[in-house]
């Protein structure tokens, strides 16, 4: 694609970023074929190429953001389908990284979007005050019906019935394994600490069981991810930083194989630190935590497990950022084809099933449609339980089908050895394992 940046605006390294991405398009439109909101909206304009375009014209105007260009980047999921699709490489997930930092500093949202933008991102990284509200949220269900605006009913929805107790395993701690083959950290979240503590927990137990080492470092908090997709950059790398500096005083001290991420959303922020931080003083250290970060497929993929014959049948559901973002894409699925589930996969496994972050909150319309195309594909393969390998996948997908959604980590936790997960114990097939009565 031409671009006609000046040489003045191609001063600035984030508009010289900008311009190398948008030249690798070829406006081809290759992409829209596996786009989901060009799938729900039929709208040029919410496509990938679509907003290309968009970025494109605002960025080479030095226009501030408005309300057209605004509403289009919002509907985008950054479910990054389009990059797996793309046959040139176009690398958008850094233009619209780069095209909402724009909006948010140009751009001035109305009351209620600023409003609801300021809360999620000030409450959703922090565990107590998440916790909080959401306990808050289950009696605001009383007000629903008068609620005026859409999100804040989403919102409300969204909220579970009950909550875990919060885990112990999830405070800074070292968790030995019986004969240490290696030693990672576990990075433990946010917002899944509170909606769901099985995972950490299953995850914690396998890998010690496998021989490794687990630690949970002091300092670590929400990986930025959030305030990051919001255009908040000064937020997101504020948290980013913290994580660096809790990582890197593991490296320093007693080493590190892996930083283990059971959140796929998470993991493709972490990924990215190394580039989120390139040029500044801690691009270095940023980078080396970006090389050490694994998805816990990817890296229970490198160590191998145990084979086990558990028989249920599976459907797995492929989180966007695991498989688009982090490219991990056979791992999950061959793991538990190696302990002997039956894996099936839906008819649309590339599509998004709406959760993206904040986005079933931002954008309900729109995610509803997703969460329904893709509970209705995942539910006709049969299953007797769903898998994902993301915490918001999970919520999302559990608030409209009766079966179990676990994530990938807890049924591997299961064939080798721990416990049945708690959201399957009215199955009572597998009576091959221990655990399954
Ligand atoms: S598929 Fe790639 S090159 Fe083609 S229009 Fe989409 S982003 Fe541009
Ligand atoms: S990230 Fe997802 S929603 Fe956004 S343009 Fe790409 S395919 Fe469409």
């Amino acid at each position: 694609m031409q671009t006609f940046f000046t040489p003045d605006q191609l001063e600035d390294p984030g508009l010289q970023r900008a311009n190398e991405i948008l030249r690798a398009c070829v406006h081809c439109g290759m992409c829209t074929a596996t786009c989901p909101t060009y799938q729900v909206r039929g709208d040029e304009l919410d496509s990938p190429r679509g907003r290309i375009y968009l970025i494109k014209d605002m960025l080479e105007q030095g226009r501030p953001a408005d309300a057209r260009v605004t509403r289009h980047l919002d509907r985008c999921l950054s479910c990054l389908a389009c990059t797996t699709t793309c046959p040139s490489g176009v690398d958008y997930m850094h233009l619209i990284d780069h095209a909402r930092a724009h909006v948010e500093q140009t751009y001035r949202r109305p009351p209620m979007d600023r409003l609801l933008r300021a809360v999620l991102a000030r409450v959703i990284p922090y565990p107590g005050r998440f916790r909080l509200a959401l306990r808050a949220a289950r009696l605001g269900r009383f007000f629903k019906g008068v609620m005026p605006d859409a999100r804040l009913r989403a919102m409300l929805d969204m909220a579970p019935a009950r909550l875990p107790a919060p885990s112990p395993d999830d405070r800074p701690q070292v968790f030995a394994a019986p004969t240490r083959k290696a030693r990672v950290a576990l990075m433990t979240g946010c917002a899944q600490k509170v909606l769901d503590t099985d995972i950490n927990e299953a995850t914690i137990r396998l890998l010690t069981r496998l021989g490794v080492e687990v630690v949970v470092p002091r300092g670590m908090g929400c990986c930025g991810a959030l305030t990051h997709h919001m255009g908040r950059t000064g937020e997101a790398h504020a948290s980013a930083e913290a994580n660096i500096r809790a990582f890197m005083a593991e490296v320093l001290g007693r080493g590190l194989d892996a930083i283990i991420i059971n959140t796929s959303g998470c993991g493709t922020t972490v990924k990215d630190y190394g580039d989120m931080f390139r040029g500044s003083p801690l691009a270095a250290d940023a980078a080396k935590v970006s090389k050490l970060a694994r998805d816990v497929t990817e890296y229970l993929a490198e160590i191998g497990l145990p084979e086990a014959d558990m028989g249920l049948r599976v459907a797995y559901h492929a989180a966007c950022s695991l498989q688009h973002g982090q490219k991990v894409k056979d791992a999950p699925k061959a793991l538990l084809r190696r302990v002997g589930f039956e894996v099936v996969e839906p008819a649309d496994p590339h599509l998004c099933c709406g959760s993206a972050g904040t986005y079933n909150l931002m954008q309900p319309e729109i995610s509803a449609e997703l969460k329904a195309r893709k509970v209705a594909t995942l539910e006709a393969k049969g299953p007797e339980v769903i898998a994902a390998g993301n915490i918001g996948c999970m919520v999302q997908i559990g608030t409209a089908t009766a079966l179990p959604v676990v994530h990938t980590v807890e049924l591997l936790d299961w064939a080798t050895g721990g416990p049945k997960p708690a959201k399957l114990q009215r199955y009572a097939k597998n009576l091959n394992h221990p655990s399954a009565a």
